[in-house]
């Protein structure tokens, strides 16, 4: 087995170590020591980085009968026995120790206030997750999350000491441990001045003031229970910055200061939907003025008028719009096409004194433009993908309507 010096010094970031075995996996070495205070992953925690003489350890696990295995990314040999130099990567054990520590914290914030038990724990590259036993209305557990996040940050700036005990499990049976412990031989107890009693062999601050802010990103219901994601101390800072610089971002477009950017952009989704809805009563007005020089421009056939356009840039929407106040009045028929965003789009209509069927029109064009559609004797949509062939399905159209 090898030593667990991350168990004895949380802060050991450098020491020498005596190699037991090493052989190539890949392009990749795997090496043993003697002792290590490289983490390795599980529990949650993500393994350490760092070094061994000059190759970077990549990653770091537990063997089944418990050698702590390091992978380099290099295939450079070693011999049994040989003493190498180590190297814990400190930046990134300390962002792993906030959010670990910062989880027993919250977690028992959790359970002290609402008696919600943690069942899952992980740190993933972005956030920390628990899932908690906590059932309740979106609102109440929003207001958990609130009060769990207060009491967290109270501990954190109480800067509580935090004590490792190494008990027997007849010992750790009478202690109010937070978490069963399923390990039979020594039990590693984590103690939170005060506050928290917690079975765990990952790293640990010496003081909670290390973790730094504790801060909730967001929940969600994950696997019947609460999963609730958080940040602690660097991570916490990182996302702060991010959220400060998003704002004030926000605040420099409207000339404004950073604590009006909320309610300047509420008044501009204000103004944006009351522009929508007059811009919306205006196009109304349009197509009617429109129709009207287009009805007056059409020849007359027989005793009715045969609009048919087609235009470069207008959507769907407005081509049924146009085409509803054509056929408003009597003894007209809309043929209106569209080539917009390089598809050819169409909207059939008629009056309804009369009988030419909007539907077998419109099918027949759809068909020359390789596409679909359809509709109802007076009014009928489609498009296709062959834009070259839209006048020719126009034209078509427009003679049979002429015919009938
Ligand atoms: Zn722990």
């Amino acid at each position: 087995m090898t030593v667990k010096l991350y168990w004895e010094d949380g802060r050991l970031t450098r020491f020498a170590a005596r190699v037991t075995d090493a052989w190539p996996q890949g392009a990749h070495r795997i090496v043993a020591l003697d002792q290590s205070a490289f983490y390795p992953t599980g529990g949650g925690q993500p393994c350490d980085t760092g070094s061994i003489n000059a190759a970077r350890v990549i990653d770091v696990e537990m063997a089944d009968d418990g050698r702590i295995l390091h992978r380099l990314d290099s295939d450079v040999t070693f011999s049994v026995g040989e003493e190498v130099t180590c190297e814990v990567d400190w930046r990134r054990r300390r962002e792993m120790t906030q959010q670990h520590t910062g989880q027993h914290i919250l977690s028992q914030a959790f359970f002290r206030l609402f008696g919600a038990e943690t069942k899952g724990f992980r740190i993933t590259d972005r956030a920390t997750e628990i899932d908690l036993t906590l059932e309740a209305q979106p609102d109440e557990i929003e207001r958990a999350i609130a009060r769990a996040e207060e009491l967290a940050n109270d501990v954190v700036f109480d800067n509580r000491e935090i004590r490792v005990h190494m008990v027997t499990p007849e010992e750790a049976a009478v202690l109010p441990l937070r978490k069963e412990s399923f390990i039979t031989d020594c039990v590693r107890v984590i103690e939170i001045d005060d506050y928290d009693l917690s079975p765990c062999g990952g790293t640990h601050a010496e003081r909670t003031g290390e973790v730094g802010l504790i801060t909730v990103r967001g929940w969600e219901r994950a696997k019947k229970m609460t999963r609730v994601h958080f940040l602690c101390g660097v991570r916490a800072l990182d996302d702060y910055r991010e959220a400060s610089r998003s704002v004030d971002s926000i605040a420099l477009k409207f000339s404004a200061g950073r604590e009006e950017a909320e309610s300047s952009v509420t008044r501009l989704i204000d103004e944006n939907k009351r522009l929508s809805r007059r811009a919306r009563e205006l196009a109304g007005i349009v197509a009617k003025v429109e129709a009207h020089e287009l009805i007056e421009g059409a020849e007359p056939v027989g005793g009715a008028r045969i609009v048919s356009r087609v235009f470069e840039d207008r959507d769907i929407e407005e081509l049924k719009l146009l085409a509803h106040r054509l056929v408003d009045g009597d003894n007209v028929v809309a043929l209106l096409a569209s080539k917009e965003g390089g598809t050819a789009r169409l909207v059939f209509a008629r009056s309804a004194n009369l009988s030419a069927d909007m539907n077998a029109l419109m099918r027949a064009a759809c068909e020359r433009l390789g596409g679909r559609g359809g509709g109802k004797p007076e009014f009928a949509q489609g498009g296709g993908p062959k834009v070259s062939e839209l006048d020719r399905a126009l034209e078509e159209a427009w003679t049979t309507v002429r015919s009938i």
